[in-house]
């Protein structure tokens, strides 16, 4: 009789998934040895570092309860209990939870997936960092909490690390070391010092997506403020304690309202452009064409996302998406209240639309099909499937226009922006909007808004670090980097040898080994979820669809038979 030890270090959402399908495999195929999966997360298992049970609850999921699952089709996690988290929680499938109750969810599937262990198979539990990891003779040693594991396998679903402040960073924090100033690097808004903004002082906040939201919920809802209903919508009542929040951001517009979606698993918009067939094709034609199965997202791609959003929306009212992603493209604003009136206005029409949901024929079935044509675009993105300069301006403008469009909060936060704009509290600086050092403070203005020019005493960056591998903080990225076990994927054109350092840890396709330095496969160790981005896109877990394969459980599976495959 064999052993086997597998490691999943980081048991977030995929690390958990990849848990799922290992059981559900040993549970059809019951070892005749015995298997023990070492569980490591640093903060805890299932909720993690972005679902942690302990953030406050005004910080919430943007993806309905309805579409929340760990659960996969043949699983054995118990679908009476689990299939949703709305199944599990008694929301709504159109609500949206809040992340720390979503995160309960998580860990009480972790629980259940420890106890539907079949015999022979043992998962334990360890609550530390894992910070090395290296070969030894034919095995994996590592450490994590200061003792040493013995393993066989190792996956890594290490998820949003942290990464090294950059150049430009480092120049912002000493200028604020020197000045007595604060500055906020990327991170997640649960784990920024936000209680220090002193009440009422003016805060530059870099960034307009999911996580300025969050620090918008922090300083308002966190600090005592509520929102009423009045006669033109929700209005804002303050406490008094709220700093006031000067967002810059490329476009001058936070992320959009979602849509009211109906329940999952129906798929709310129907696509009839962007089909997995005809991105197939675009392949083949390219290589026909080029010699190069390498793709030009702008010149291939988008005209058919623009076609599927005028098939969505006939009266023209989506043409183009990159115009509604950025309605203030070489405006002008005499002054800032010019601009903040205008910009409330859109933000009041934009949550009334999300109200009525996606029909056929909206604006909002155009931005929905955005977010249901994500997971079919890996296909023609992933692994190098973009040209090298292609792939950067996908990350670079495809990307965030996109997101401002379907990546946003429910339509509440969006009306709830809108009151604190006409409150006073949000005071945005305008499109095109850039920070700098300057004397006694950060100087910030936009080139489009007369008199938007302010010096603030803090400036905070609202979004997750950049993947960015050579940055990496995390002791463990950093040594088997230095090891040389894991290598940066980087994009290249074998014709014109152009190449895009894109970030990310270099692995394989299905079932995604890393690559070492040399580009050599490791037969042991594997990688998957947000550690991956860059090399592979969105693999974030807005993926999953209730009682449905999906790319989700898909790539968790093919690690899971991976591991397995050597038979116990
Ligand atoms: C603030 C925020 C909000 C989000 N909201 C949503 C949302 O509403 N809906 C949605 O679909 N997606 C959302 N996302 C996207 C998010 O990427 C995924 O939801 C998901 O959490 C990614 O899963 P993961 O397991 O890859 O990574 P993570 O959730 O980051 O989990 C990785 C885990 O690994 C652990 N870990 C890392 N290194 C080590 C180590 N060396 N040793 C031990 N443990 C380690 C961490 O503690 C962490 O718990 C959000 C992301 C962020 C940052």
């Amino acid at each position: 009789m064999g052993e086997l030890a597998i490691a999943v270090i980081g048991v977030g959402p995929r690390g958990l998934s990849v848990l799922e399908r290992l059981l559900t495999r040993l549970a059809r195929r019951p070892p005749a040895g015995r298997v023990t999966i070492w569980a490591f997360d640093a903060v805890g298992h299932g909720g993690g570092r972005v679902w942690r049970t302990g953030q406050p609850q005004w910080l919430s999921a943007n993806t309905t309860a309805g579409e929340s699952t760990l659960c996969s089709p043949d699983g054995i996690l118990p679908a009476a209990r689990f299939a949703t988290m709305a199944r599990w929680s008694g929301l709504e499938p159109g609500a949206y939870p809040a992340r720390r109750h979503y995160g309960t969810y998580l860990s009480e599937v972790f629980e259940a997936l420890c106890a539907a262990a079949p015999p022979g198979v043992r998962v334990r539990k360890v609550t530390a960092e894992v910070t090395r990891l290296r070969r030894t003779a034919a095995r994996l040693r590592l450490v994590a909490g200061g003792r040493a594991y013995r393993v066989d396998k190792a996956v890594l679903a290490t998820g949003h690390g942290s990464v090294e402040p950059d150049e430009r960073q480092l120049a912002l924090l000493r200028h604020a070391e020197e000045h007595r100033l604060r500055y906020v690097p990327p991170g997640l808004a649960a784990e920024m010092p936000l209680e220090e903004l002193p009440p009422r002082a003016e805060v530059a906040v870099r960034g307009f997506g999911l996580t300025f939201y969050d620090v918008l919920r922090a300083v308002t809802l966190g600090r005592g403020g509520r929102f009423e209903p009045g006669p033109a919508g929700l209005r804002y009542v303050p406490s008094g304690d709220e700093p006031r929040l000067l967002p810059l951001s490329r476009g001058g517009v936070p992320f959009l309202a979602r849509p009211d979606v109906p329940d999952f698993p129906a798929p709310p918009v129907r696509l009839r452009v962007v089909t997995e067939e005809r991105l197939r094709a675009l392949r083949a034609d390219a290589l026909a064409a080029t010699g190069t199965p390498q793709l030009d997202f702008a010149r291939h791609v988008e005209p058919l996302i623009q076609r599927e959003a005028d098939l969505a929306c006939p009266d023209g009212a989506a043409r183009p998406l990159s115009g509604l992603a950025r309605p203030f493209r070489g405006r002008r604003f005499a002054c800032p209240g010019g601009y903040r009136d205008r910009l409330a206005r859109l933000l009041r029409e934009d949550a009334r639309r999300a109200r009525g949901g996606c029909p056929d024929g909206t604006v909002k079935a155009a931005t929905e099909m955005l977010r249901v044509i994500r997971p079919l675009l890996p296909q023609v993105v992933d692994f190098g499937g973009l040209l090298p300069g292609s792939h950067r301006d996908f990350l670079d403008r495809f990307v965030p226009e996109s997101f401002v469009l379907s990546a946003g909060p429910p339509a509440e936060h969006v009306e709830q922006l809108a009151a604190l704009l006409e409150a006073g509290i949000v005071r945005p600086v305008g499109p095109a909007a850039v920070a700098a050092p300057g004397p006694g403070g950060f100087v910030v203005h936009s080139p489009q808004v007369a008199g938007s020019r302010r010096v603030t005493t803090a400036l905070l960056e609202a979004r997750s670090p950049a993947r960015d591998l050579a940055r990496d903080a995390s002791p463990l990225v950093r040594q088997l980097l230095a090891d040389g076990m894991i290598s940066e994927f980087v994009n290249v054109d074998p014709a014109s040898g152009e190449r895009f350092h894109a970030g990310g840890l270099a692995v394989t396709r299905a079932p995604y080994r890393v690559l070492d330095a040399l580009g050599r496969p490791d037969p042991d160790i594997h990688a998957l979820g947000v550690a991956t981005n860059h090399t592979r896109w969105f693999t974030e877990v807005g993926t999953a669809r209730p009682g449905q394969d999906s790319p989700f459980s898909g790539d968790a599976d093919a690690v899971a038979a991976a591991l397995l495959a050597g038979g116990v």
